[in-house]
């Protein structure tokens, strides 16, 4: 999948540079407002804008609320990620835990390591959930990837995308899906408990999977 980034909002023509000034229309844009990622989860939509800031709303795809672009500048391409259906799945909640935090001013192939703290604050973290996460953080591998470390957009989404998750981009303020996991996951079930699709060669099948 490849994404165009920062494509003009205003004439679906021009690029913005640095500055956010499109280069087709000069239309000036706040990059401070500009959405770099767009999350839906359980609890509703998170629009990531760089530079640690983010905004949250009670929003769905169908019905999006910190995500309304009516509302928020969301140039084309922008990537959409919807975790909830990965998060009905074991490998999905479980990831919740696992994977990687996201910052949406790394690179691909970046990871911003989560600093290891003293010995003294990791004693006084021993009792409660953060404490629980650095231990499930010193139980990873160093070169891994950890659930306290922070990687780029593209990277938060592929991890996200392997348990179960849509993916999609927006193009004049609609979201484009590439992908359907809970109909992918129907018919992989079908294919499994189906009387029909137990065929004589195993072979077939296996390729299902
Ligand atoms: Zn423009």
């Amino acid at each position: 999948m490849t994404f165009v980034a920062h494509t003009c909002n205003n004439c679906h023509n021009g690029t913005l540079d640095c500055e956010g000034v499109c280069s087709n229309c000069k239309a000036a844009y706040d990059l401070r407002s500009v959405a770099k990622l767009v999350v839906f989860g359980e609890g509703g939509d998170t629009v990531e804008y760089g530079g640690g800031s983010r905004g949250s709303g009670y929003g769905r795809p169908s019905n999006p609320h910190a995500a309304d672009p009516k509302t928020t500048i969301i140039p084309d391409g922008t990537i959409v990620l919807d975790k909830r259906p990965a998060v009905e799945t074991k490998d999905g909640l479980s990831w919740v835990f696992r994977g990687p935090m996201v910052n949406v001013d790394l690179k691909e192939g970046e990871i911003e390591r989560c600093p290891t703290p003293s010995y003294l604050l990791q004693e006084a973290l021993k009792t409660n959930a953060y404490g629980a996460l650095l231990a499930i953080h010193r139980s990873q591998q160093e070169h891994e990837v950890t659930s306290l470390d922070s990687v780029s957009i593209v990277d938060y989404c592929a991890g996200w995308v392997k348990v179960g998750a849509r993916i999609g981009h927006y193009e004049g303020g609609e979201i484009i899906w590439h992908n359907d996991p809970r109909a992918e996951r129907a018919a992989r079930e079908r294919a499994m408990v189906g009387p029909e699709s137990v065929t004589p060669d195993g072979a077939t099948q296996k390729e299902l999977f």
